[in-house]
């Protein structure tokens, strides 16, 4: 075929889109179950004869040296890296695509000084949380929907795709194994951490053609701020920008942000509130949320929109903005009704609500720091206050974290909170 007879795929709309067409290309290549929704011409004489990631072949190598699980105060535990006693890893290549994949202890990684993610930053990841139930089972929160997102953030970064039900599948038969050992107490959690790496050891500026997915677990401090987040707007550096990689977990989005976070720390702030032009995009690595009252006198709560692909497409975001329209957007007893709104909105849009009294409260929402309020956001050297009306929240902040602690440690059967089978009855 003539380059000049190729169209681009689907919903690329440019011969020159050049990201928009290799990114469908790909889906379409290396997850089969999703050729479906995407044309793929660019790719209709590559043969697929590449394996497939396939949890079935999950081989199990069981740690002979079991490690000590640290007790409540432990210092380890401040230090986030305490992992359980296994990990899965599975590795794929160019020539042959996705090895067996293997449950087996957790250890170091072994990587040629050349490895691509040393060097170009072929790394993305997902953040999750394994829930201990007030019913003692072992709970996932929406695990699909991490998946999936792994798949557009490897995809982003040239690693290879793979089915995300698979990926589901091998992080739920490693915490059936560490599940009843490492997360006994109901109430806790333990952080999940699927992770892939462009592991080929080759210089040059080149799609590696190896890539190792591993999952761990580990203990995290508990985050947040008894106070309230207290944010601080940058005005200079932005996180994310039209046509970049804001919206995939991808490394390369969170090494620049340590700076600005640092010095925000430094002026007594927990969190960059990072903005683009003066439109509010999120609050650290958590996507942000305010509630207020606008000119017309409506109840709304507002965060960032997804379309323009500058912010995370965050899971608890997701869920939040689905539980309030579904329980808040026709008015509690007594109570206004809520108008869930998805738009852009600037930091000037903050301020006015503040001087003018509409301001109800804000909080920040993500897997690591759950749902946070927010007491201050420092913008042009002000502090904007931010009320708390119930002291350590606003009353809505504390309704959707309610609703979302009851389905992940399992007080409200839903269908978001997975129930894993543990290899030994609890
Ligand atoms: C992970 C992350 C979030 C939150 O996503 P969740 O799926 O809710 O955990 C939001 N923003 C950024 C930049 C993130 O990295």
């Amino acid at each position: 075929m003539a380059p000049s007879a190729i169209t681009p795929p689907q919903g690329v709309q440019e011969t020159s889109e050049l990201t928009a067409a290799a990114v469908a290309g790909k889906i379409a290549q290396t997850a089969p179950g999703l050729l479906k929704r995407v044309a793929d011409p660019l790719n209709s004489g590559v043969k697929t004869t590449l394996r497939p990631l396939d949890a079935s072949r999950l081989r199990f190598t069981r740690t002979t040296t079991p490690m000590t699980v640290p007790q409540p105060g432990d210092p380890i535990i401040a230090t986030a890296s305490q992992c359980t006693d296994h990990m899965i890893t599975a590795v794929w290549r160019s020539t042959t695509g996705w090895g067996d994949p293997e449950l087996r202890p957790y250890g170091n990684l072994s990587l040629a000084p050349t490895a691509s993610v040393l060097h170009y930053a072929t790394e993305c990841f997902e953040g999750m949380k394994m829930y201990r139930g007030f019913d003692r089972k072992l709970r996932l929160f929406r695990p699909d929907s991490n998946c999936k997102r792994m798949l557009v953030s490897s995809t982003r970064i040239a690693l290879p795709g793979f089915d995300p039900k698979e990926l589901e599948k091998l992080i739920i038969a490693m915490i059936a194994v560490d599940g009843p050992k490492w997360l006994p107490k109901a109430g806790t959690f333990l952080y999940l951490r699927p992770t892939m790496i462009g592991s080929a050891g080759a210089l040059g500026v080149a799609t590696p053609k190896e890539a190792t997915l591993f999952v761990i677990a580990t203990f995290m401090p508990p985050l947040g701020a008894p106070q309230g987040l207290k944010l601080l707007a940058s005005t200079d550096g932005v996180r994310a920008w039209p046509g970049g990689f804001g919206f995939a977990k991808v490394g390369a989005n969170y090494g620049p942000s340590l700076m600005a976070n640092g010095e925000a720390r430094a002026r007594g702030y927990d969190q960059v509130l990072w903005l683009l032009n003066g439109q509010i995009t999120e609050a650290g690595a958590s996507n942000f949320f305010v509630m207020w009252k606008s000119k017309e006198g409506k109840t709304q709560l507002v965060t960032a929109p997804l379309g323009d692909k500058i912010i995370l497409d965050g899971v608890t975001r997701r869920s939040i903005l689905q539980l309030t329209r579904e329980r808040l957007s026709h008015g509690r007893t007594g109570q206004d009704p809520v108008e869930i709104v998805e738009r852009q909105f600037t930091m000037e849009d903050i301020v006015q609500a503040v001087n003018e009294g509409r301001i109800l409260e804000a909080f920040a929402a993500g897997t690591a720091y759950f749902v946070c309020p927010v007491s201050v956001i420092h913008y042009k050297n002000q502090d904007l206050q931010i009320p708390m009306s119930q002291g350590d929240s606003g009353p809505y902040t504390a309704l959707v974290k309610s609703w979302l602690v009851d389905i992940m440690y399992g007080r409200e059967q839903h269908e978001w909170g997975v129930v894993v089978e543990e290899e030994q009855p609890f």
